[in-house]
C-alpha cells in the first residue's frame, strides 16, 4: 500500500490509467525521504497487474505480480547509476530505448523507472530524449528525482510533474509510531519532516554521528580542543554532517529573530542554544553559514577531511564571544 502522504498521487495516476489518459512519461518530485521511488514501483506494479484490484493496487497473485516479486518482468526496466550518485551513463539508456521499442511480451503495458534521473550525464538526457519525443504506445516512463533542477527542460518539460510534499507532522507522527518508532518527533525535525528519512536516521548510525557533532559544538563552545574532536567528525558522512551543522547555525539564527518561541531542529538542546545565542552575533552567523554552504555545493569530497573539520570547528570557537 501507499505512504498515507501520496493518497491524492496515487488517486490522480489511477484516474487517469481509468480513464486511458495516462501519459508517456511522468517525473516524481520532492525531497529525499518521502517514498517516491516505492510510489514509482507501486505504478509500475499496477500497472503490470493482470488482475488490479479496485483501489488500483497489483494483486501480488498473478504470473506478473509473481515476476515482478523476483525482478524478472520481461515488460519492466529499472534504470539506475551503478553507484549511488555517480552518473547513469548514454548507454544505459541506449539499452533502455532499444528494447522498450519493441512490443511487449506479456501485451500490456512496458514500464521503465529512472532512479535519481537527475545523476543522468548530458548524453544521456539527450539519448532520452529521443523516447520521449517519439513514445511508443503502451509505454510509461517514470523518472523519480530529488533535484529536477538538474534535468535539461528538454527532458522535464514532456514529463508530467507529480510533486510530493512533506506530509503534516502529526500524520508522519502517527505513521513513524504505527511503524514502532519511539521519538519520532525528534527524528522528524532532524529529517527535515520526511518520515523516511527519519526512519532511516532510527536504524543506521546517523543518530550517534548527529549526538556526536552536537556534543564537538558544546565542547568547541567551552574552548575545548578541537583537534581531536576533527579526528573524530571527519570519519562520519560528510553531507549529513554538514546538513546539521547548517540547521544547528540556522537554529540559532532563528533565535536570534524570533526569540524563544522560534521553531527549531535541535529543540531537545533548546537551552543550550539560548545561552549560545548571547555570544553570537546574526552577522557572523550568516557569514558562518555562507562557509558552509560553500562546502555543500562542493561535487566532491575535499581531499583532507580532517582539516576541513579543524577549519569548521575552529571558525565556529571563532565567532562565539568568551564567557
Ligand atoms: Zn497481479
Amino acid at each position: 500500500m501507499n505512504y498515507p502522504w501520496q493518497q491524492t498521487q496515487w488517486q490522480k495516476v489511477q484516474l487517469q490509467q481509468q480513464a486511458d489518459k495516462l501519459p508517456h512519461a511522468l517525473l516524481l518530485v520532492g525531497a529525499e525521504g518521502l517514498g517516491k521511488l516505492d510510489f514509482a514501483l507501486q505504478l509500475a506494479h499496477s500497472l503490470l497487474c493482470q488482475n488490479q484490484s479496485s483501489d488500483g493496487s497489483a494483486c501480488g497473485v498473478c504470473s506478473s505480480c509473481k515476476l515482478l516479486e523476483v525482478d524478472t518482468h520481461p515488460d519492466m526496466f529499472i534504470v539506475q547509476a551503478e553507484d549511488r550518485g555517480k552518473a547513469i551513463k548514454v548507454d544505459e539508456i541506449r539499452q533502455l530505448s532499444a528494447s522498450f521499442t519493441l512490443t511487449s511480451q506479456f501485451g500490456g503495458y512496458k514500464v521503465v523507472v529512472i532512479v535519481d534521473a537527475h545523476d543522468m550525464n548530458i548524453n544521456a538526457s539527450n539519448s532520452l530524449l529521443k523516447t520521449l519525443e517519439e513514445p511508443v504506445s503502451n509505454s510509461i516512463l517514470i523518472l523519480v528525482s530529488s533535484n529536477p533542477q538538474k534535468l535539461p527542460i528538454t527532458v522535464r518539460s514532456r514529463c508530467q510533474l507529480i510533486p510530493f510534499t512533506i506530509p503534516e507532522s502529526a500524520q508522519a507522527i502517527k505513521w513513524l509510531e504505527e511503524q514502532g518508532i519511539g521519538q519520532s518527533g525528534e527524528l522528524l525535525s532532524l529529517a527535515h519532516g520526511a518520515p523516511l528519512l527519519a526512519m532511516q536516521l532510527k536504524e543506521s548510525e546517523l543518530l550517534e554521528n548527529h549526538l556526536l557533532l552536537i556534543q564537538s559544538l558544546l565542547s568547541v563552545a567551552r574552548a575545548q580542543p578541537l583537534v581531536g574532536l576533527a579526528e573524530q567528525l571527519h570519519k562520519l558522512p560528510l553531507s549529513y554532517m554538514l546538513n546539521w551543522l547548517y540547521d544547528w547555525i540556522q537554529d540559532l539564527i532563528k533565535l536570534h529573530q524570533c526569540g524563544n518561541q522560534a521553531d527549531l531542529v535541535h529543540d531537545a538542546y533548546r537551552s543550550e542554544l539560548a545561552k549560545l545565542v548571547d555570544r553570537s552575533s546574526i552577522q557572523s552567523l550568516y557569514e558562518y553559514q555562507d562557509q558552509l554552504i560553500k562546502h555543500k555545493q562542493l561535487q566532491s569530497i575535499p581531499l583532507n577531511t580532517q582539516l576541513l573539520w579543524e577549519d569548521l570547528l575552529l571558525s565556529w570557537h571563532k565567532q562565539l564571544k568568551r564567557v
